[in-house]
């Protein structure tokens, strides 16, 4: 199944591999076909076919220096490298590189949490430092402080964060690229950088400061392809005393304007510093989400468009919420309550707006807390795996699929925009034939945008993924000319999501692609990483 990267002779490979096994230990260097099918992606639409991304071999160091003499070696043979930390990356391409034939460099082993302080709230890690291990030392420590974690926790907070990923806590801590701080970079030349005040040899504030002076160039590594990133440090949440949660719902389609206005207003000032989470109470959303009432004018026109009053008058007659909020709320408890009744009180101007108080507790967490709060671990900052059992065999998925593809675009954080975009995504689903759900919800991760998330599903039947590859690669280039772009996308779809990134005749990618010229001239670092190629691998490589 391995494949070998292109240009490069089975013997050349061969003879870098032993080099590999000279700098890290046989034992770590990975090349038979069974060990190299553990990078594929699990969740390949592209399974057993041609086309399916996978690497030529693996190598796992366990130290910064053998990453240098890893990333060494490759210039010397011009061999394409594939960083992972965890590699869990399901969706988005899991494990398997960009280009295949690839050597997959997976920094698994590079696992220490290097410090972790409760009171300046912050941990250095290194890249294999899953969630689970990150908690995991917070309490064996003691440590008053919090994670902010992703649904699935089996993920490494540093791959996680390099893709731009997303968790569920407060704004200033679920959003895990800008809460980095502070990354420690081998570079394509072998050369170790530290960025922001790690560049400065005495500097005390590494962890604390993102800027240092001069150029960020901390946003080269995060979906970029300029480097193997080897330290990095995230800000962490001081532990709250206590937490509530608070759900509004209001009665109207076009409720959903205000209703929005005031969650921003609220969580811009700081009034509610959890993760907003909308809901539509006419029926179902996602994959588990709850039956359809039957009888519900929920179904669109071909234009995407909906009978606005009939709906209204559906949601009134059968005492439904047309969408609901529930925000929650992290601090002292008597802090926390006065928030919550600020914030009814902005949204009681939204008439027939309605407020239901929700679960008020003392922390640490217990398993009758989390129970009554009718959420989910993720919320208190502790890992779990249970997001999986959504997509498991259940009385709403009777035949679960074999993956899924994420299909992920940004939405103006605005009521107008949401629903516009639900409209004209589902009509664009509709063209394209991929099912969109008509009323996607609007996802709060980040604090100044919204991103609606669509499972697209992999069946391993080749000809259905064959066709659902390119309903999602249609999907990518008309949500584009509409303004929707992905804040992060499967592997297979990267170039067509940079295609779409346009303005300037594609100035950001011809920029990055010049950059990556001058300090990668080998193009060893990822080939392909966010539609980003080189000279040596080109786009029509792909
Ligand atoms: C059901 C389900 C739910 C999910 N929920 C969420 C969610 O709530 N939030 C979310 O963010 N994601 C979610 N995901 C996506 C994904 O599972 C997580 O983001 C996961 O944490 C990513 O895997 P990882 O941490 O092992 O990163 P990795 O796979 O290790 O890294 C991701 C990518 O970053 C780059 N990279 C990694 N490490 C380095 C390095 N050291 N140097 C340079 N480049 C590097 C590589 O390109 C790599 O492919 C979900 C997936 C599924 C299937």
């Amino acid at each position: 199944m391995a494949k070998l990267p292109p240009g490069i002779s089975a013997e050349s490979l061969a003879t870098a591999l032993k080099k590999f096994a000279d700098i890290v230990g046989p034992d770590w260097v990975f090349h038979s076909d069974e060990d190299v099918a553990l990078y594929r992606d699990a969740y390949s639409p592209l399974w057993n076919q041609p086309g399916e991304l996978v690497a030529s071999a693996a190598v796992a160091p366990a130290s910064v220096e053998q990453v240098q003499a890893i990333v060494c070696v490759a210039n010397e043979y011009k061999l394409p490298l594939y960083p992972i930390s965890t590699g869990k990356n399901l969706g988005y391409g899991g494990s398997a590189p960009n280009m295949s034939g690839s050597i997959v460099v997976d920094l698994k082993r590079m696992n220490r949490v290097l410090e972790v302080d409760d009171k300046r709230h912050y941990a250095l890690v290194e890249p294999g430092v899953a969630y689970y291990d990150l908690y995991r030392h917070i309490q064996d420590h003691k440590l008053r402080v919090w994670m902010d974690c992703p649904d699935p926790g089996w993920g490494s907070v540093m791959g996680n964060a390099l893709d731009h990923g997303v968790g569920s806590t407060g704004p200033a801590f679920r959003n895990h690229w800008a809460a980095h701080c502070g990354l420690e970079v081998v570079l394509p030349n072998g050369e170790l950088m530290r960025t922001g005040m790690g560049a400065m040899p005495g500097a005390k504030n590494w962890q604390d400061h993102q800027f240092g002076f001069g150029p960020s160039v901390d946003g080269l590594f995060a979906q970029g392809n300029f480097g193997i990133v080897t330290k990095m440090g995230i800000w962490l949440m001081p532990a709250p005393e206590a937490f509530a949660s608070g759900t509004i719902t209001v009665k109207k389609h076009d409720d959903l304007i205000p209703l929005i206005e005031v969650v921003n207003y609220l969580e811009n000032l700081g009034i509610t510093n959890g993760l907003p989470d909308f809901g539509f109470g006419l029926g179902p959303m996602f994959i588990g989400g709850p039956a359809q009432p039957s009888g519900a004018p929920t179904t669109p026109k071909p234009d995407g468009s909906v009978d606005i009053a009939a709906l209204d008058r559906y949601a009134d007659e059968k005492q439904l919420p047309f969408w609901t909020v529930t925000l929650h709320f992290y601090g002292p408890a008597k802090v926390i309550a006065a928030q919550w009744e600020y914030a009814k009180s902005r949204f009681a101007q939204i008439p027939g707006s309605k407020a239901i108080d929700g679960a008020a507790f003392n922390l640490p967490l217990t398993s009758e807390n989390l129970e009554k709060s009718r959420t989910t671990r993720q919320l208190f900052g502790e890992p779990d795996l249970s997001i999986f059992s959504l997509a498991a065999r259940n009385p709403f998925t009777p035949t679960p699929g074999s993956g899924l593809m994420w299909f992920a675009p940004l939405v103006p954080r605005t009521g107008e925009a949401v629903l516009e975009a639900q409209k004209t995504l589902w009509r664009i689903g509709e063209e394209v034939g991929m099912a969109c759900p008509r009323w996607l919800l609007p996802k709060s991760y980040f604090q100044r945008s919204f991103v609606v998330i669509v499972p697209v599903v992999i069946t391993r039947d080749p000809a259905v993924d064959g066709k659902h590859v390119q309903a999602y690669r249609d999907f990518v280039r008309i949500a584009g000319e509409h303004g929707y772009g992905e804040y992060r996308a499967h592997a297979l779809i990267q170039d067509n999501v940079m295609d779409a990134y346009s303005f300037g005749d594609h100035a950001l990618r011809r920029f990055c692609e010049r950059l990556k010229e001058g300090v990668d001239p080998n193009g060893i670092m990822a080939p392909g990483r966010s539609g980003i190629w080189s000279k040596r691998y080109p786009r029509s490589q792909a």
